[in-house]
């Protein structure tokens, strides 16, 4: 599953080259990931042109003069775009980490929601903050000098704000460099991104910490592959 930044690469990519043109065909590999009837398809679909290319979350929206929009998150719908805010997904999801309105007091407010659970899987959660997945969860409690398993409620304010730093840099570098190619993405014109390159814990278990250079480990937190330098970021749960 890609995160933000990946989405936010594909956007920019998609934005550039699709904007203004005109939707001449329709086909897919995976009928299951393309739920949508014939006849709306030949409605609003065919023949109608792409008026932008926005993101909420991990969320792609493209949006069509037909007032109606191909909403692609796990399947790709198509639904008047008018609806889109009342899509479940859309009502619960977290504030976007990257608009100026996403401060350090506004993510303190949302990890309240999640005091009594470890600070990875809050950032995990997407009704917390949207976009944030299992690397930039691992790189920003990095380079927060935070462990994965501190609860929410140990979090000093001086902490808090540091992670907020951390995950604006983190989610800003990846999309510098094009997201991190993981599995099966590429970005809108099939180009790997290179920011795991760049990561500093990611994938670098049995490594040295780059800050510390004690040996980076691999464990388990959230029910996720964690990775996490052991003398940096040390467990504060009293
Ligand atoms: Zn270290």
């Amino acid at each position: 599953m890609p995160e933000l930044p990946e989405v936010e690469t594909v956007r920019v990519g998609l934005k550039r080259l699709i904007v203004g043109k005109k939707v001449a065909s329709q086909s897919h590999d995976w009928p299951k990931s393309f739920p949508n009837s014939q006849g709306d398809v030949n409605q609003f679909l065919i023949g109608s042109k792409i008026s932008d290319v926005r993101r909420r979350a991990k969320v792609l929206i493209i949006d069509l003069d037909t007032k109606y929009s191909l909403v692609i998150h796990l399947k790709m719908r198509l639904l008047p775009t008018i609806e889109i805010p009342n899509i479940d997904f859309m009502k619960k999801v977290g504030p976007e980490p990257l608009e100026t309105e996403f401060t350090s007091d506004i993510l303190h407010q949302r990890l309240q929601r999640r005091k009594n659970s470890s600070i990875k899987a809050a950032l995990l959660d997407q009704t917390v903050l949207a976009g944030i997945g299992n690397i930039y969860a691992d790189e920003s409690l990095w380079g927060a000098k935070i462990h994965p398993e501190t609860k929410v409620g140990q979090l000093t304010k001086p902490q808090t704000k540091k992670l907020y730093t951390e995950i604006v840099n983190v989610l800003r570098l990846s999309i510098e460099k094009g997201g991190s190619t993981d599995r099966n993405y590429v970005n809108a014109e099939g180009k790997k991104g290179s920011y795991i390159e760049f990561a500093k814990v990611f994938r670098r278990e049995n490594l040295p910490c780059p800050r510390c250079s004690t040996t980076i480990i691999k464990t388990r937190v959230a029910g996720r592959g964690t990775h996490l330098c052991p003398k940096c970021q040390v467990v504060q749960n009293d």
